[in-house]
C-alpha cells in the first residue's frame, strides 16, 4: 500500500470522457490498496477565457478579484471528478483550496504556498476516501482565494504530496515523459527513465514545459519523488516498466540514478532578449550602476557579459532579459544613462538560450570546449555564455536554435538509436 497524489492536468481533464478516463486510473490506484488525493486543473482552455474576461472587463482589474475568478475553472473540474468517481462506486469529496487548506501569502496571481494545513483531509484519505482538490488555489491571509500563477497546479500537487507525506507525486499529462530535449526540434530525442531534481529544475527553468519550476524547486526541497506519465495510456494496462511503473520519467534524488550521463538533455528558451551597453567607463561601481536600477524596476537578469572595449579604457555590458521585459529594460538603462555613463546601446530580441544540462558535467572536463567546438562548425556564433555546475548557455541567433539544439543533441550522444 502507497499514499500518492494523482495529478491531472488540463487536456486530461478536458471533456467528460476524459474526466471518466482519469476516474479509471484513479479507481485502479484505489482498487491496488493505495490512499489517494487526486490534484486537478481546469479543463483545457478554461484559465485563458477566464483571464479574457477579466481582461474584458477591465485592463486594471483587482487582483483578488481576478483571483476570485480564474480559480473557478478548477473547482468545476473536482467537482465533476468527485461525481464520476461516485458514479463508479468510488468513495470520494471535492476539497477547494481553502478547505484543505492550502494557505498562500499575499501575492494575489502570483501566491505561493506558506503551508498545509491538512488534518482533516489526512483522515480521510485514511478512511480510504479519495480526497479530489482543486489546485493552482489557495487561501491568503486576507482570507481570500489566491491563485499560484499559470501552471500553478503542478505545484499544488507537488506540496500537497508533501504535506500528506506521500510515497510519489504522480503528474499525469499530455506527454509520456520528459525527453532529453523537445521531441518536435529532434525527432529522435529519447525520454529519460529517471532525472535529477536538480537536472529538472535546469531544464524547466531553461525553456522545458513539461513542469511549473516552482514545482520541481519544491518537490527537491522536500525530496518528493515525482513521476510524469500520459493521462492517455489505458488506465487498465498492467503497469510494468522501470520499477513497477508505466513508461513516463521519475523525477528523484541522484542517489535513485544509476547510469550517469554526462549530458542528460538540451534545452531552448525563445523568451530572451539581449542588450549591450557599449564603451561604459571601467571603474568600480558600473555593474551596480546598470543592475541595481533593472532589479529595482523588478526585471530579472539572467546571462551577463563583461569585457574590455576596443579602446582598453572602456567596457562593454551585455546582459539578457525576458523578451516581455525587453523595451522596459531599455528605458531604465536610458534613463540611468547619465549615471553609467556609457558611450552606445544595442539590443536584439531575435536571440535564443540554448543549455545543454547534465550532472555528470561535475566530474567530466571538456564538456564545454565540445559545445563550442559544435557549435563553430556550424557557423553559429555565439553572443553569450553562463555555466553553472551542471548547465552551460549559449544565447545565439534565434535563426540558428534549431540547428544548435539538434547539433548538440547528437554531438553528447543523446540521439535515439
Ligand atoms: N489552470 C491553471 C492554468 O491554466 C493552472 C494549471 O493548469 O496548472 O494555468
Ligand atoms: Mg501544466
Amino acid at each position: 500500500m502507497a499514499r500518492l497524489v494523482m495529478k491531472f492536468g488540463g487536456t486530461s481533464v478536458a471533456d467528460l470522457d476524459r474526466i471518466r478516463n482519469v476516474a479509471a486510473h484513479v479507481k485502479r490506484e484505489v482498487d491496488a490498496g493505495n490512499e489517494v488525493a487526486v490534484v486537478v486543473s481546469a479543463m483545457a482552455g478554461e484559465t485563458n477565457k477566464l483571464v479574457g474576461w477579466c481582461r474584458e472587463a477591465s485592463l486594471l482589474h483587482d487582483a483578488r478579484e481576478y483571483d476570485a475568478v480564474v480559480s473557478a475553472g478548477e473547482q468545476v473540474t473536482s467537482g465533476l471528478l468527485a461525481i464520476v468517481l461516485q458514479s463508479i462506486g468510488v468513495n470520494a469529496r471535492s476539497w477547494q483550496g481553502w478547505q484543505v487548506a492550502i494557505l498562500t501569502d499575499a501575492a494575489h496571481g502570483a501566491a505561493r504556498i506558506t503551508g498545509i494545513s491538512c488534518e482533516l483531509l489526512k483522515e480521510r484519505i485514511a478512511q480510504g476516501q479519495v480526497a479530489v482538490v482543486a489546485g493552482f488555489q489557495g487561501i491568503a491571509p486576507d482570507n481570500r482565494i489566491a491563485t499560484l500563477g499559470r501552471g500553478g497546479s503542478d505545484t499544488s500537487a507537488v506540496a500537497l504530496a508533501a504535506a500528506i507525506g506521500a510515497d510519489r507525486c504522480d503528474i499525469y499529462t499530455d506527454v509520456d515523459g520528459v525527453y532529453t530535449t523537445d521531441p518536435r526540434v529532434v525527432p529522435r530525442a529519447r525520454r529519460l527513465a529517471r532525472v535529477s531534481y536538480e537536472e529538472m529544475l535546469e531544464m524547466a527553468s531553461q525553456g522545458a514545459k513539461v513542469l511549473q519550476v516552482r514545482s520541481v524547486e519544491l518537490a527537491m526541497v522536500h525530496g518528493v519523488r515525482t513521476f510524469v506519465r500520459s493521462s492517455f495510456d489505458d488506465p487498465n494496462a498492467p503497469q510494468v516498466g522501470e520499477g513497477n511503473l508505466p513508461p513516463g520519467t521519475l523525477i528523484c534524488g541522484e542517489e535513485e540514478i544509476l547510469e550517469n550521463q554526462v549530458v542528460t538533455g538540451i534545452a531552448y528558451s525563445k523568451d530572451e532578449a539581449q542588450i549591450s551597453i557599449r564603451r561604459v567607463a571601467d571603474k568600480p561601481g558600473v555593474a551596480a550602476a546598470v543592475f541595481v536600477p533593472l532589479a529595482e524596476a523588478n526585471i530579472n537578469v539572467d546571462m551577463i557579459v563583461q569585457n574590455v572595449a576596443g579602446d582598453g579604457r572602456t567596457t562593454d555590458i551585455t546582459f539578457t532579459v525576458p523578451a516581455a521585459d525587453y523595451d522596459r529594460a531599455r528605458k531604465v538603462i536610458e534613463t540611468a544613462r547619465e549615471a553609467i555613463g556609457y558611450a552606445e546601446i544595442e539590443g536584439a530580441i531575435n536571440v535564443v538560450k540554448v543549455s545543454v544540462i547534465g550532472i555528470g558535467m561535475r566530474s567530466h572536463a571538456g564538456v564545454a570546449a565540445a559545445c563550442f567546438r559544435g557549435l563553430a562548425e556550424r557557423g553559429i556564433n555565439i553572443r553569450a555564455i553562463t555555466t553553472s555546475e551542471i548547465k552551460i548557455s549559449v544565447l545565439i541567433d534565434a535563426a540558428y536554435a534549431e540547428l544548435a539544439v539538434r547539433t548538440l543533441h547528437s554531438l553528447y550522444g543523446l540521439d535515439a538509436a
